[in-house]
Formats: structure tokens, sequence, C-alpha cells
């Protein structure tokens, strides 16, 4: 299996690294680098640079804006835009439902939503879990009953990632509630402004704000809002989760975030040396090296393979992908404890940061730390991923 790329492939790597070079704004790639997460308005705003130079939704098939890239070469540009820094598009739009509406949805349907997906016009947000329905989602009960050419929708979702700013929500939800769990299932696009929708904070770990309760009371959708065929929600639901596996392994954004352990810590001075020359400190941003390098073979193993498979299925393999990546995420924000030291006290929320009391770097260090804590859970946690691969991998 050759890992390298081709000639043609450096070339298209290079010229993607000059434009993130040139087109990210300076303010919001100082906040990434800070570690800070971008806000509503720098998503969209690099999301029109994106759309403008035509590779907002590079992955998504060339008649509804997509390009013609290969795998890998969609692969060479996630990866660049992780390491310029620049913030990821929203996923819930263009990785989720974005592909699901392309795929499974009418052609009325993919003619409203997908523009205004692509140029963030509409901002999605993803309504799966419920209380009780996380791992074992397809036990969910949020209701949604035919009447006419209706849905009425009653229920409640939960851990829903910046529902607050959201325009619509895609939705699974039970429309047979006789028939086994997975056949019941249907996919259903809501509009955040319907009567009857409450959305409440959860106030993270971190102190922010990132999920949230969603609540649905008699809320009435047009019939036209169902994707695909009512009671195939399931099978679509999987094709959208596999997506979402594949581009957890972030290997670019972990790429970074050793750069600036590195950087960070031939800053940092304790018992009057500089950490990046004490030995303990080298040898543990070296394990995480190494794992990252396994990471990024694996990750292109993965893709290699990607032109033998059906259309529309993913990898299992992804979901080693998914743990691993996840772990390398932790670690690097160990890592980013220890260069910061006794500065990430007092600890503050990303939201309420003061004039930092070390360097200007130091709050956001604990915030980040404690955040990374949801990559192992969200997305299908890691004993869910380990379950995928005793079965689809190791075939125990
Ligand atoms: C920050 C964050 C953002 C999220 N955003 C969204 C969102 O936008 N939209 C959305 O729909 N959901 C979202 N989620 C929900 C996420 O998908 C669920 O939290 C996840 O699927 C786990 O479900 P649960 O929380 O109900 O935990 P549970 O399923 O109750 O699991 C609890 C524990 O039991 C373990 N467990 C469960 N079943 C098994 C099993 N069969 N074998 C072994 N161990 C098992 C789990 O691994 C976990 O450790 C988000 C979650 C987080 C943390």
């Amino acid at each position: 299996m050759n890992l390298s790329f081709t000639k043609d492939e450096l070339a298209f790597r290079d010229d993607v690294r000059a434009f993130f070079r040139a087109a990210v704004p300076a303010d919001i790639r100082e906040k990434l680098i800070a570690g800070l997460h971008p806000s509503k308005n720098d998503l969209v705003r690099w999301t029109r640079i994106l759309a403008d130079k035509g590779w907002a939704v590079p992955h998504w098939p060339v008649e509804y804006g997509g390009t013609d890239w290969s795998p890998v070469k969609q692969y060479i540009f996630t990866e660049e835009m992780s390491q310029a820094p620049a913030p990821a598009p929203l996923p819930f739009g263009v990785n989720m439902v974005g592909p699901v509406i392309y795929t499974f949805g009418n052609d009325a349907q993919k003619k409203r939503f997908l523009p205004r997906i692509a140029t963030l016009e509409d901002w999605w947000c993803q309504g799966f879990s419920e209380p009780g329905s996380g791992s074992d989602l397809a036990s969910l009960k949020m209701r949604a009953v035919r009447k006419g050419n209706q849905y009425v929708v009653n229920g409640q979702k939960t851990w829903t990632s910046l529902a607050q700013y959201a325009d619509w929500i895609f939705c699974l939800v039970r429309t047979d509630p006789n028939v086994k769990k997975q056949l019941g299932i249907s996919f259903l696009l809501i509009d955040m402004k319907s009567p009857g929708i409450t959305v409440r904070p959860i106030q993270m770990i971190d102190g922010g704000h990132e999920v949230n309760e969603v609540f649905f009371d008699d809320v009435r959708v047009p019939a036209d809002n169902l994707v695909g065929e009512e009671n195939r929600g399931w099978d679509y639901a999987k094709f959208l989760l596999g997506n979402e596996r594949f581009n957890i392994a972030c290997v670019g954004v972990s790429k970074e975030r050793i750069r600036r352990i590195k950087d960070l810590a031939s800053q940092a001075c304790f018992g009057g040396q500089r950490l990046i020359d004490q030995a303990h400190f080298r040898e543990k941003v070296a394990a995480v090296e190494l794992q990252l390098k396994a990471l990024e073979i694996t990750q292109l193993r993965v893709l290699a393979n990607e032109s033998k498979r059906q259309k529309a299925t993913q990898d299992p393999a992804s979901s080693i992908l998914k743990i691993k990546g996840a772990e390398i995420q932790q670690a690097t924000s160990e890592l980013l404890m220890d260069v910061v030291g006794p500065y990430a006290l007092p600890f503050q929320s990303e939201e309420d940061l003061e004039p930092p009391i070390g360097p200007g770097w130091a709050p956001s260090i604990a915030p980040a730390y404690f955040n990374a804590r949801k990559v192992s859970i969200y997305g299908g946690s890691d004993e869910i991923q380990k379950n995928i691969i005793a079965k689809a991998v190791l075939g125990l």
C-alpha cells in the first residue's frame, strides 16, 4: 500500500496551504492559536470566505457546489485547514444533514436547503440524543404523529450542540411505536422558530454554554420536511454517524496543538530551566507525537481503502480513528496543563476571561483541558466504538 502523496497531490497541498495562509482573518487565527472557540460570527465570516473560493463544501458532489477532489485531496484540505489554523466548518450542516439531504432528500429539499447550508445562511443543529437514548439511540421516544400534511411533534432532545444559534434542527423522531425500534424512526427537518420549541442551556464542565436541552411541545412540522421515506430514518442516521466518526480523528488539530505546546514550553521556565529542555517533558511530548504519527498512518490507510468500498458505507476502522483521535486530543490538553503550571489557576470559563495573572495565553488552557473530555463521548462514546471494533474489525 503506497501512503505517499503523488506529485499532483503535493502541488495541491502547496496551493491549499498558500490560500489558508492568506485567507484566514488574523483575529480568528489568533483566537484559535490561543485555544479559544470561534464565535458564531467568526464561523459565518470564515464560511463565506471559503464559499467565495468555491471550497465551502469540497466533499459534496459538484452539482451541489462541491469539487471533484479525490478523498486524498479532501483529506489534505482538511488537514491544512486545521493546521493553518482555520475554524472547522460547522459540521451539523456541511458534514451531517447536507450529505443526508443530497443522498436521500427530494429535489425540493435539495434546492431549498443545500445552498443555504453551504454558505451558513442556515445554522443547523443535531437532534438525535434524548435523555436515556444516547448510546442506545434507537430507543429514542420523541414522537411525531402525522395529521394531514403535518407532523405533530412532542418530546425532548438533549446535549444539542449550539442549538442556541440554530435556525434549523434535524431530528430523529418516532413515527411508529409498534414495530422493532429501528424500523419506526423517521428523519425530520424542523424550523427552530416553530411555536412550541424551547431551548434550555446546559452548563459544561469548562463553564461554557455549548450544549442544550431542546423541548418540543405540539410542534407542527410540514410533512414536506420528512427526508426520504417514513420509518427509514435509522438508515439515514447510520449513514450520517459514519461521516461524523471519520472527521473526528482531528490529526491536523493535534499537530497544530503540539506545535503550540513546543512553542509555549520554550517560553515557560520551571526550576530555573526552560520546560522544553527538561527530559521528562520532552519524553511526554515525543510519546504523544509518536501516537499521532501512527494515527495519521492509520487514517491514510483508511483513506487508501476508500475507493474499494461501496458508496455510502463507512470503514468500521474509522472507530479506531475516533478513539485514538480523542485520546491524543486529550493528551495534548494535558501537556498544555503541564506547560501552564500554576497559572492554570484560578480556573475561569472561556466566557469569563479576566486579564491574566500569568502570561496572556494562560487563562484558556484549563477550560480547554476540561472541554476536551467531551471528545471521547460525543459521536459515539469510546466503549461503543470498542464494541464496533470488536464486532466489525476483529470479528469477535
Ligand atoms: C459535548 C457534547 C456534545 C454533544 N452534542 C450532541 C448533539 O449536538 N446532538 C446530539 O444528538 N447529541 C449530542 N451529544 C450526545 C452524545 O452523542 C451522547 O452523549 C453519547 O452518544 C452518549 O450517550 P449518553 O450521554 O446518553 O450516555 P449513555 O449512553 O447513557 O452512556 C453512559 C456510559 O455507559 C457506556 N455504555 C453505554 N452503552 C454501552 C454498551 N452497550 N457497552 C459498553 N458501554 C456502554 C457509555 O460508553 C458511557 O460511558 C453530545 C454529547 C456531548 C458530551
